[in-house]
């Protein structure tokens, strides 16, 4: 029994937190950390975001006898996966196959999670104590910049919102709005939480099954746990790959093009100020801006994807370059690519050019 440090990364939460629960079992002191690497490109929403959820999880730490150091530099290599891998909703173990035998796409790959009849792995409660810190330790307060946000950061504030999406029951009709490009209720908005670990996916899927028997499954819940194992396979997928971001340019000038919202069409640009003025964008809009960069403008899918990587407050390094890919037709797509006519879904999405309007096009 002795001191540890443990890298907390894409584990921002008390909740379902086994590198909590291995480090109270094994050691008497604990210095939880997290190293946020001044390198990496930010923008002002993923950084006040995530300052945010690391203030939040001090105060969580600090309320049972720990602390969190936040250090300003790059994490060591050898935890370079828990600063870019949040957790899945099933692990390894509770897989119908190895992963390295999974299924290269996604329709066989949900077939055989289903037949075997696996939902998620149960997750784990924290320990109602937490080891002190390593003498003469101090851990100064995390700053929050005062930027405008879409939602609070931390996990107290995405417990809260999971809480009252599932509670005003808008699980039933997330099939229907989950495409809508307006509106704040459209689709769940986990992502924000999930892709730091502020929320655990597998507390998520447990509350659902929860929510089913106490309501019924219907399309809508179905559906959430479906597009939640589609983060799981893309993880799964960069896993196998061993991608690392690799050849992402983050310096390339086309970025000017992206950060003034200038590419010529009135509801790709309208998705770029979107995406700028907020750090988000849901789906349906990242799946036209992406196309429309790859398929109309024959850009590699890497600089879309570098500039999404800093832009997004929910970026996740997997979730991201697997839906690039997927949208370019490498990797998870056995139809070649998806290409979406711009012009023909402004008519199916955005017929009245309300969303153009409101983000400032048109
Ligand atoms: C080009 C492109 C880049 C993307 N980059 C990211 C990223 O960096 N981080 C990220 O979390 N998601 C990414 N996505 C996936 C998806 O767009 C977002 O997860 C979703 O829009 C987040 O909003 P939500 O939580 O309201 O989603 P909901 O529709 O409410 O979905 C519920 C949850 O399911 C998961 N999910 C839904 N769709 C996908 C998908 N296509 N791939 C993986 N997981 C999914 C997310 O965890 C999401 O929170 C990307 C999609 C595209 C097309």
């Amino acid at each position: 029994m002795h001191d540890v440090t443990v890298h907390l990364g894409r584990y921002l939460r008390l909740d379902d937190n086994p590198l909590l629960v291995a480090a109270t079992e094994t050691h008497d002191r604990l210095l939880p950390v997290f190293a946020l690497d001044p390198a990496v490109r930010r923008g002002v929403h993923q950084e006040a975001f995530l300052l945010a959820s690391l203030a939040d999880l001090q105060q969580a730490l600090r309320a049972r006898g720990s602390d969190l150091l936040l250090l300003r530099e790059a994490p060591p290599a050898d935890m370079r996966d828990r600063y870019e891998c949040p957790m899945r909703m099933i692990a390894d173990a509770d897989l119908p196959f190895s992963p390295s035998a999974m299924p290269r796409t996604y329709t066989p790959f949900r077939q055989r999670v289903e037949a075997a009849g696996t939902r998620f792995t149960a997750p784990v409660p924290c320990p109602e104590r937490l080891p002190p810190l390593p003498e003469g330790t101090a851990c100064p307060t995390i700053d929050v910049p005062a930027v405008p946000l879409i939602a609070p950061g931390g996990a107290s504030a995405g417990l809260a919102h999971w809480r009252q999406y599932r509670d005003r029951r808008l699980p039933d009709t997330y099939k229907q709005t989950r495409n809508d490009l307006l509106g704040w209720d459209a689709s769940s908005k986990l992502s924000l939480w999930l892709a730091w670990g502020c929320l655990s996916p597998r507390r998520i899927a447990l509350d659902l099954a929860e929510y089913e028997q106490a309501y019924g499954a219907n399309e809508g819940t179905y559906w959430l746990w479906f597009e939640l194992l589609w983060r799981d396979f893309f993880a799964l997928r960069a896993d196998q790959r061993g991608e690392d971001g690799g050849g992402i340019d983050a310096d390339d000038p086309r970025w000017q093009d992206l950060a003034a919202a200038r590419l010529g069409h009135p509801l790709v640009d309208a998705g770029l100020r979107e995406l700028n003025a907020t750090g988000f964008l849901g789906n349906r809009m990242r799946q036209i801006v992406a196309s429309s960069l790859i398929h109309e403008r024959g850009w590699p899918w890497a600089i879309g994807a570098a500039y999404f990587a800093a832009q997004l407050i929910d970026h996740d390094p997997a979730s991201n370059i697997g839906n690039w890919r997927y949208i370019a037709g490498q990797g998870a797509d056995p139809r070649g690519g998806r290409h979406f006519n711009v012009e023909k879904q402004r008519e199916m999405y955005d017929p009245a050019n309300a969303y153009a309007r409101h983000w400032g096009g048109d």
